[in-house]
């Protein structure tokens, strides 16, 4: 059965035929005038000379009403010329046709009027007919250049009766000008057919030119598309969510208008990743993806600026209360369980806003504060909001200052180091010594580690300082009985990075000291970090014969399958557990379990930050016998004994 869209596809005029119905009307449209003022003025002049010789209703009637019709159409022509852009391409075709017509009823009107008014008046008047006749004809035609039908059919329609009149009357001047003009008008077909030919082929290429530039365009718009999403969520990416805060800037600043600027980051998404593998890390980065998107709107751009960090931009914030609750809304709903079959896993969100001018003036000073604040939210209120205040700016410039003191520190004279036993309860015994980092800078002051390990970490300072810190602990254990073992702490830079790894080892050869004496305390936050890298890393130290702690165990939310495939020795519990270990049951419970763990594992496990002896006895109530703490002695800089079994 044919349908009603069939019939019309197969009314639908080819693009090519169109294109070229389109620039014929339009060249017609600009030479049309000239044919009529042609055609006007020539039988203006013929009417004229035979007005007194030719009866009224041929000389003056007749011609007034067909120069009358032409000044219509003229101006009805002239009229539709503006609007001939929006014409559908079958309208255009039916105006053609409907020109190619009048043309020839024009022709056929103007050739009998004047072959009708030809034998009137004297030798002169005759002749002026047939030159009127012939040069009409040829500028005419010359007018109609981009209209091959119709040049044609006007040429048939007065060139055919025009010479078979003239050749047939007895006069040998009229024969001759109809032998001429019969021969110029063959010589214009051919000119005219050659000409409309290179037309015709110049807008086919014009067109098929325009069809590759918009398929080029199509192609390059469908590219900076792809290079502006990020294809797992549908999100825009990091360069697309950069170039809107640049535009927003603009804006921004030069109507002094209020927007904030924001980073989330997933917390507990590498876990996902680690536990369930990447397949289900991407679903739970699909979900966030889709969830993000039911929060942005006119107000909201949210993207997604690689890994498990996405970014956001908010306008018109007047109450930092406004970004507070689209925060508040953002980790509610991230939040949520994602679910796949087989497995289900929570999240949350910590996310931090700069906003603009408050914060910072160009986009990157936003940018750079926005992730500032986020680092804030993760330290200190992980799972919430952070906004970049006044009391942020000011923990800059004291981190900046602490940068530069420490930067241009004196490494071997400022840095010392402070021990602290480990001792196991059970047969009272010290069983090993944590080295802990002590900077006494000439114009700071004593600076403490969890500040200016924090600074070197921000850039690879941290490994010039870890290096120069083991080679003390190394020459310190050198002066020490061979019995004595040292822990001494990395930092997640330096398990990040093989060439680091790669020195200390160099480092631990080139002291003599047998590396089963040393112990390597690394976080449990630096291997989630960069799980593979660490692994990697904690591997090549095993091997040299070092023994590895995993330490503030209980703050980095690690899984098992994490522990299991480090080569572990020991597990540190972070003091954090211990505070309310002597009257918490809760806090019990999950030492107690920690301690099962260690058990199976068959893992020393060691309870830091001992303050009490009640502290002690739960402890060994559960369990776990080997303590560090203030309760068994601070550290202290190594005097010549302490440091020995
Ligand atoms: P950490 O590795 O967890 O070290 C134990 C921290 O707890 C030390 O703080 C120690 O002085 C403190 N501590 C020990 N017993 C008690 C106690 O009973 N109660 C309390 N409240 N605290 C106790 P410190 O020396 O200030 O070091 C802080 C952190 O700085 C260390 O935590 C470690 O992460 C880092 N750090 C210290 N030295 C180094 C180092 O040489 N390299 C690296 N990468 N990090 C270091
Ligand atoms: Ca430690
Ligand atoms: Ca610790």
């Amino acid at each position: 059965m044919i349908r009603p869209q069939d019939l019309a596809s197969l009314r639908t005029i080819p693009a090519v035929k169109a294109a070229l119905s389109r620039s014929q009307i339009d060249a017609f449209s600009r030479q049309l005038p000239l044919l009529y003022l042609i055609l006007v003025v020539n039988s203006v002049a013929v009417a004229a000379t035979h007005a007194a010789v030719a009866p009224a209703w041929l000389a003056v009637w007749l011609p007034l009403a067909m120069c009358t019709a032409c000044a219509i159409r003229l101006v009805v022509w002239v009229r539709r010329r503006r609007h001939l852009a929006s014409l559908t391409d079958a309208e255009v075709a039916s105006r053609l046709r409907t020109t190619v017509w009048l043309i020839a009823l024009l022709g056929a009107l103007f050739t009998s009027w004047g072959l009708l008014l030809f034998p009137y008046g004297d030798a002169y008047a005759r002749a002026h007919v047939a030159f009127y006749m012939s040069i009409t004809v040829i500028g005419c035609i010359f007018c109609l250049m981009h209209m091959r039908k119709a040049a044609l059919l006007l040429t048939a329609i007065v060139i055919v009766p025009f010479s078979l009149f003239f050749l047939q009357t007895d006069n040998a001047v009229l024969v001759a000008i109809a032998v001429n003009v019969l021969l110029v008008a063959i010589a214009m077909v051919v000119i005219l057919l050659n000409y409309y030919r290179d037309f015709a082929n110049l807008v086919e290429s014009k067109h098929a030119l325009q069809a590759k530039q918009a398929e080029l365009q199509r192609l390059s718009d469908e590219n900076s598309r792809l290079a502006n999403l990020d294809i797992l969520t549908g999100l825009p990416n990091r360069r697309r969510f950069l170039a809107d805060l640049d535009a927003l800037f603009r804006t921004a600043s030069a109507g002094h208008e209020r927007f904030a600027v924001g980073v989330i980051d997933l917390d507990g998404f590498k876990q996902v990743n680690d536990l369930y593998g990447h397949g289900a890390g991407d679903r739970v980065l699909e979900e966030v993806g889709r969830r993000l998107s039911d929060v942005s709107g006119p107000r909201i751009r949210l993207a997604r600026l690689g890994g498990d960090e996405f970014g956001l931009l908010v306008t018109q914030v007047r109450e930092q209360q406004d970004l507070r609750d689209i925060g508040a809304t953002i980790c509610d709903m991230l939040r949520a369980p994602y679910a796949w079959p087989g497995a289900t896993a929570r999240l949350s969100a910590s996310l931090g806003f700069a906003i603009y001018p408050d914060a910072g003036l160009s986009p990157a000073q936003l940018f750079e504060r926005a992730d500032y604040a986020l680092y804030f939210a993760k330290e200190h209120r992980r799972g919430g909001t952070t906004i970049f205040s006044a009391e942020h700016e000011k923990q800059i410039r004291e981190l900046g200052k602490l940068e530069q003191a420490l930067r241009h520190a004196d490494l071997e004279s400022e840095m010392s180091l402070h021990f602290q036993p480990i001792i196991d309860v059970s047969c009272d015994r010290v069983v090993c010594h944590e080295a802990l980092a002590r900077w006494s800078s000439p114009a700071l002051g004593a600076v403490p580690p969890s500040l200016f390990i924090k600074v070197a970490e921000r850039s690879d300072l941290i490994h010039t300082l870890t290096a120069s810190l083991l080679r003390k602990v190394l020459s310190t254990m050198r002066e020490c009985d061979r019995a004595a073992r040292v822990a001494f702490n990395l930092s997640a830079r330096d398990i990040g990075s093989a060439q680091a790894v790669a020195k200390i080892v160099d480092i631990i050869r080139a002291s003599g000291i047998e590396p089963g004496r040393l112990t390597f305390e690394v976080t449990e936050t630096a291997v989630i970090h960069d799980f593979e890298q660490a692994a990697a890393s904690l591997e090549v130290l095993k091997r040299l014969g070092a023994n590895i702690s995993l330490d503030d165990f209980g703050t980095g939310y690690s899984s098992l399958t994490c522990i299991h495939r480090l080569p572990l020795d020991k597990i540190k519990i972070d003091r954090g557990f211990l505070d309310r270990i002597d009257t918490d049951r809760a806090a019990q419970d999950i030492v107690r379990s920690i301690v099962q763990l260690c058990r199976s594992l068959k893992l020393t496990c060691v309870a830091e930050g001992v303050q009490t002896d009640a502290q002690a006895s739960v402890l060994l109530e559960l369990g776990c016998t080997v303590m560090q703490g203030f309760y068994f002695g601070e550290p202290t800089p190594f005097d010549g004994q302490s440091v020995v079994v």
